[in-house]
This record gives C-alpha cells, structure tokens and sequence, in this order.
C-alpha cells in the first residue's frame, strides 16, 4: 500500500498550559480568569497560554478531526471489518443478505468510540504525569 503525503502547508498553532504544556485548555469566566488547564488545575489569562506553532496538511482545524476520523475508520475497515462484520451477523445485528451500507455505519460508530477513548485515555495518561505518576 502507497501512502501519498499532502505538504504540510497550513500554519496553526497550538495553545499550551505554561505548567504543564497540555493543550486542554478551557475557557473560564471566573475570578479574573478566563483560562483554566483541564489537567493540571493551572489557571491564567489566555495572553500565559504557550503558543507552540506547527504546519500540518488538512487545510484547516476541523480538517484534522476529518483526517483523524477517517484514518481511524480506514484502520477498522482495512484491518477488523471483516472480523468485525462476522460478529455483527452472529449476533443478528446484520442479517443476510446485509447492506454494505449498514456495515459501515457499524464501523464508522464503532472508529467514533475506539477514538473517543483514544482521547480520553490520552488525557487520563497526560493528567498522571501531570501529577508526577
Ligand atoms: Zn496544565
């Protein structure tokens, strides 16, 4: 398989906890505060956030979680939706003959929540470390 990488030409920026350099970062409206670090507790005005620059190739920010989404949804489909549609047919959540078109919504669902834990783990993984764990 040939994977074709686009040029990393569209500029962004990630904006970081100075304590902790997490990109969790939360709008706050309290306190004289309006930025709060969902990790490590740090809370600031936006103007202390580090701002890191990078370049990436998805033309813009939601063109990332497209790009993120998909690519997880090609690793289930090229690597488990076979496996995967059996399980759906013995447990009667396809039927035969089966709409390809049921399958894979069966496994765009099931990328959303293997990716939705992904995140979610990541963040358990940056607030242990946070905490020196
Ligand atoms: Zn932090």
């Amino acid at each position: 398989m040939t994977t074709i990488h686009a040029p990393l030409n569209t500029k962004a920026s990630a904006m970081l906890c100075p304590q902790c350099s997490s990109p969790s970062i939360q709008p706050q409206d309290t306190g004289g505060y309006n930025v709060l670090c969902g990790i490590c507790g740090w809370r600031g005005v936006a103007s202390e956030l580090v701002s890191m620059p990078f370049y990436h190739e998805f033309g813009s920010d939601e063109g990332i979680a497209t790009a993120l989404m998909n690519d997880m949804r090609n690793v289930i489909a090229v690597h488990a939706g076979k496996p995967l549609g059996s399980f759906l047919l013995k447990w009667g959540f396809l039927k035969e003959p089966f709409d390809g078109a049921d399958l894979g919504r069966y496994l765009g669902a099931i990328a959303k929540a293997i990716l939705t834990a992904i995140i979610e783990e990541n963040k358990k993984i940056a607030e242990e470390a946070s905490r020196g764990k």
